[in-house]
């Protein structure tokens, strides 16, 4: 993870709703290469939803983008994150310095709390849980060289002033957001709810372009919480959603849809290829993903197969076995 492919962006700003603006900051990831905060209007000021990421140019291209929309970073009154990712909260933290605003987020952020205090001990755990998966030993020492030297994109230490919790309200000029508990994406993902505008500011749970992540190994059943997650967003019934990377869109049952049908292929084509046999995650990425793991895609794709692995043990439908490498059969 380097700043090349962001070097010298600027971040864009732009009214999207009277008293919502869209600030849209580079990220320096091949694949994703922006996200979204969110500026809503609130009195003299406005509360800032998301940061982007953390790096040497990251608060001049906020800056940026804030004063397309006539905005100055220090008339932020309140910073809330959807997530623990870094490229929703990796600002968090300078920006609550230099404005006095206050942080809320979501208690459950152990692993981007983990990645700030100690990203050695997170690099080792994602390599253990890589070997425990059956992935050789080779890709990995490369995986970790490179690792090793990243930028972990983030500004510590979190620490939320409130804790976004469900039901909890955040008042904007367009009226109170509601919280709501979406976890799957991340144990920390919350999306925030305008009822009489029905607008939904999604994070990383809906996104335009459909793209699933879990993050395994901070929450029980990762794929099975996103699920339930898609549930209490569908009752919602929002008409217009802001998401955390893209542009806003409006079929959101759509997308809702979208989402459950890739879930439910790929834990079809998990629980085809185990079929009787007794494979490793890493023997399943191939058939579930039809490509082979790298670098680039090998953690992602490794997660994801863990997460479906992990839910489909939790319905009955695999077991796991225990060993070195631990295997999976149906
Ligand atoms: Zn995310
Ligand atoms: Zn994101």
């Amino acid at each position: 993870m380097s700043d090349v492919t962001s070097r010298g962006e600027l971040g864009r700003g732009e009214r999207v709703l009277p008293g919502v603006y869209r600030l849209r900051l580079p990220l320096p990831w091949p694949g994703v290469p922006h996200c979204n905060a969110w500026a809503l209007s609130a009195g003299d000021g406005f509360i800032l939803v998301d940061t982007g990421m953390h790096n040497s140019e990251s608060m001049g291209q906020l800056e940026g983008a804030l004063a397309m929309c006539g905005l100055q970073l220090e008339q932020a009154k309140l910073v809330v994150c959807t997530h623990a990712h870094s490229d929703h909260c990796g600002q968090a933290v300078p920006i609550c310095q230099r404005t006095g605003a206050e942080l809320w987020m979501h208690p459950s952020h152990e692993l981007m709390s983990r990645m700030v205090e100690d990203p050695e001990a997170v690099l080792a755990r994602r390599l253990e849980v890589a070997r425990q998966s059956g992935v050789p030993e080779e890709p990995l020492r490369r995986y970790a060289a490179q690792r090793g030297s990243a930028e972990p994109g983030i500004l510590g230490p979190l620490k939320a002033d409130r804790e976004l919790l469900e039901g909890v309200t955040v008042g904007s000029d367009l009226g109170e957001w509601v919280v709501y508990e979406t976890p799957g994406h991340a144990p920390s993902h919350i999306c925030l709810f305008q009822p009489e505008r029905r607008l939904l500011i999604s994070g990383d749970h809906l996104l335009g372009r459909i793209s699933l992540y879990f993050e395994y190994g901070y929450s029980p059943n990762p794929v099975g919480e996103f699920l339930g997650s898609l549930d209490v967003v569908e009752r919602l019934g929002a008409r217009l959603c802001l998401a955390g990377h893209g542009r806003t869109f409006t079929d959101v049952h759509a997308h809702i849809h979208g989402n459950r049908a890739l879930v439910e292929e790929h834990l079809y084509k998990v629980l085809q290829a185990v079929g009787g046999r007794e494979l490793t995650a890493f023997d399943l990425v191939g058939s579930v993903y039809g490509e082979a793991l790298s670098q680039q895609n090998g953690q992602w794709l490794l997660s994801q197969t863990l997460g479906y692995l992990t839910h489909l043990q939790s319905t009955g439908a695999v077991r796991r076995i225990a060993g070195e490498p631990e295997r999976w059969t149906a």
